[in-house]
């Protein structure tokens, strides 16, 4: 069994000054592949103060040199993507087509910075004034476990890209996936102390990064409660905070829509990544008239197209939760909704037959689901669909938006023009029309509890800057 025991600080793995260490578990088995040592307090000081003394000489590359380093980025980590996504499937349990997705998204984020620096202006005239845009500062960088290295890449990318240096918290649970990715990243030999990886608790590590007055910008994601402890931590030292949190996202099936193919759709949307991402389409906002055509399209395609199972074999379509913790948290909401009154339409609660020694959970879809019941409010991280009904495209909106969060909605109708107009009116950082769709240079990022600011593209790199304003 294997032992993580280096962190990476100022271009170099060391041994950490911490010395406890966390279990690393294979969700799909329950087995212990590994043990990493976590990094405390001091590593993460040392970290930060790699990262300042680095500032120093990295805030003043040029943009060509930046690409040059974004380009090695990409080389570097794009040799190891298939030792990435195995190791994915192991620690993490996602799927083998999740993971697979997951990791080339880690691996283009160097080049989607590239082709970002290519379209942005450093240097714009305001009115009379020169405005110019410049780094701000050693930047932490706290990430969960749901695609871990994917969202490492594309915080890293940016912060690279504006000319900021890095101290990175990856989520313990993370520890073998971002160890191959740090062996890609030390390979791509960027100036020693741009990027530090400092893996350790959110507690300690994440706190020490949250108060040093040394980090200047946090870019977070994870759960809203964690997002809202760093923003408070945060003020006191006026860092800025770029916070991608959860969701509850609606998908509202509209009654002109081709319902062969949108229903299809929906169920991809509730179980993407095994239901444990932010961006999952977890309210299935159906007219009440069609709900008994609807029920008996989800019935059969759960049955025929969802395959819960081992992640590794290419066919399945959901994995096990991350961790018993996270099994049991899916377990009760399943319970709730049984309790609250919902109808269970598929799955419950329990393993599939057969599945017993992973943490798997049955996909699961709950009709007749009020607006006012839990599992239609709250994020469950879960393959737990909730269908609920609208009767007129008015109340649809209005239930749409009845949620804290705001990061992701769906809309499928037959007349596109009619789709837009509703998704204009939908409280959400992103609206996917007629399908699944994704743009990794447009605006991501929440509405409401789901954030604060965003990423990708130009409008992820502003946020890696400051404007300075030269009045002539
Ligand atoms: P989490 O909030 O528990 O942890 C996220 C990270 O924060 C981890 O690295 C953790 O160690 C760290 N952390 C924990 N406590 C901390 C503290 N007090 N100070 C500083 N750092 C701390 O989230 P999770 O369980 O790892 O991930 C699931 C959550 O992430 C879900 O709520 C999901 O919606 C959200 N998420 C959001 C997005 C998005 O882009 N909006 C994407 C994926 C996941």
């Amino acid at each position: 069994m294997k032992t993580i025991n280096k962190i990476y600080i100022n271009g170099e793995f060391i041994t950490p000054h911490g010395t406890e260490l966390f279990d690393l578990i294979n969700p799909t088995n329950n087995t212990l592949i590994g043990k990493v040592t976590l990094a405390d307090e001091t590593d993460t000081r040392n970290a930060i103060a790699a990262a300042k003394q680095a500032f120093k000489s990295f805030s003043k590359t040029t943009v060509a040199e930046r690409k040059e380093y974004l380009q090695r980025l990409y080389d570097a980590t794009s040799k190891r993507k298939d030792e990435m996504v195995e190791i994915m499937v192991k620690e993490y349990g996602g799927t083998l087509q999740f993971c697979r997705m997951s990791t080339q998204n880690a691996i283009n984020a160097f080049t989607r910075a590239i082709e970002t620096l290519e379209v942005f202006d450093f240097e714009r005239k305001v009115n009379e004034s020169k405005v110019v845009l410049e780094p701000l500062g050693v930047v932490g960088i706290i990430t969960p476990w749901n695609s871990s290295n994917s969202f490492i890449g594309s915080k890293l990318a940016m912060a690279i890209a504006a000319g900021c240096t890095t101290v990175i918290k990856p989520s313990e649970m993370s520890a073998s996936q971002t160890e191959i990715f740090t062996q890609c990243l030390h390979e791509a030999g960027l100036p020693a102390g741009v990027i530090n990886i400092v893996t350790g608790l959110g507690q300690v590590v994440g706190n020490e990064i949250t108060v040093n007055p040394d980090i200047a910008k946090i870019s977070f994601t994870g759960s809203t409660a964690v997002g809202k402890t760093i923003a408070k931590g945060a003020v006191d030292t006026m860092k800025r905070v770029t916070l991608e949190l959860g969701g509850k996202s609606p998908n509202i099936i509209l009654d002109d829509a081709d319902f062969s193919k949108a229903i299809p759709m929906a169920v991809i949307a509730a179980f993407q990544n095994s239901g444990q991402a932010c961006i999952v389409g977890s309210r299935l906002l159906v007219p009440e008239e069609r709900l008994a055509e609807v029920k008996d399209l989800i019935k059969q395609i759960v049955s025929d197209n969802v395959k819960v199972n081992d992640p590794a074999k290419e066919d399945t379509t959901i994995g096990p939760m991350v961790s018993k913790k996270q099994y049991e948290r899916v377990q009760s909401y399943i319970k709730l909704g049984i309790d609250e009154g919902a109808e269970l339409l598929a799955g419950g609660e329990g393993h599939p037959g057969g599945l017993e020694a992973g943490n798997f959970v049955k996909a699961t879809v709950f009709a007749n689901v009020k607006q006012s019941m839990r599992i239609a409010q709250e994020e469950i991280f879960g393959p737990v669909l909730s269908i609920l009904t609208y009767k007129n495209e008015e109340e649809a909106i209005e239930i749409a938006n009845d949620t804290e969060y705001g990061l992701m909605a769906y809309v499928s109708s037959g007349d596109t023009e009619r789709a837009l107009r509703v998704a204009r009116q939908i409280d959400a950082g992103r609206v996917a029309i007629n399908g699944l769709k994704h743009d990794p240079l447009a605006p991501f990022g929440g509405f409401k509890q789901s954030g604060i600011g965003r990423e990708y593209g130009v409008y992820g790199l502003e946020e890696y800057l400051e404007p300075k304003t030269l009045l002539q």
